[in-house]
């Protein structure tokens, strides 16, 4: 199995501003962790300890629902440097839905964000990476940001945590990687205990993706 996305090739063509596959340039190496799905009661406190105890930084693509059920926990990511974005209301299947209904389920989300970090707009990450015409053309008139991602971690695929490291070293992460993972399991966790000391003896930071304003 590739980390790399397939359709980055393609995906590769549009302006970061506006559908983001790579984070900034910021001197040394950098890398960004994004976390989806959450968040969770379980996994998210353990997650955001072991982050601060690397003083690293990440992004965290919430689901509108579970921000606004751990409300508490949500404003905790945000206290705690990491950036908020937006993964949709309810993580539904967004091809299935118009596209009036997409942009419910985005701008629903953004209310509940604003009022866990006072940001009016917040990076949107569709749920499985679905990606729909009709979206892209909307959300870049109104200058709304796409987060994807370039490097897949596949900590949902809910294979052992050896395998997936092997994987990801022979695939080795390269300087302003997005690296999609999941905070809703106990995977993504296994796996940063081991990767977090590897990647900072290789020199890199870790880093949350901007803000859109
Ligand atoms: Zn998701």
């Amino acid at each position: 199995m590739n980390p790399r996305p397939r359709r980055l090739k393609l995906l590769r063509f549009l302006p970061n501003g506006w559908l983001a596959t790579s984070g900034p340039a910021q001197g040394g190496r950098t890398l960004y962790l994004t976390f989806d799905d959450g968040p969770h009661p379980e996994f998210t406190p353990e997650l955001l300890d072991l982050l601060a105890e690397h003083d690293a930084k990440a992004s965290f693509f919430l689901i509108g629902r579970e921000a606004e059920r751990h409300s508490t926990l949500a404003r905790r990511i945000a206290a705690e440097g990491h950036t908020l974005g937006n993964h949709s209301y309810s993580h539904p299947v967004f091809d299935s839905l118009t596209l009036a209904q997409q942009l419910e389920e985005i701008d629903r989300t953004e209310r509940v964000l604003h009022g866990i970090d006072g940001r009016a707009l917040h990076a949107f990450r569709p749920p499985r990476g679905v990606l729909t015409l009709p979206m892209l053309a909307k959300l870049a008139s109104r200058r709304h940001r796409i987060d994807y991602w370039s490097y897949d971690s596949l900590d949902y695929s809910r294979r052992p945590v050896p395998e997936l490291l092997e994987t990801i070293q022979q695939h080795p992460l390269r300087t302003g990687d997005i690296v999609l993972m999941h905070d809703d399991s106990a995977h993504s966790l296994a796996l940063l205990r081991e990767l977090i000391p590897a990647w900072k003896a290789q020199g890199f930071m870790l880093r949350a993706l901007p803000h859109l304003h």
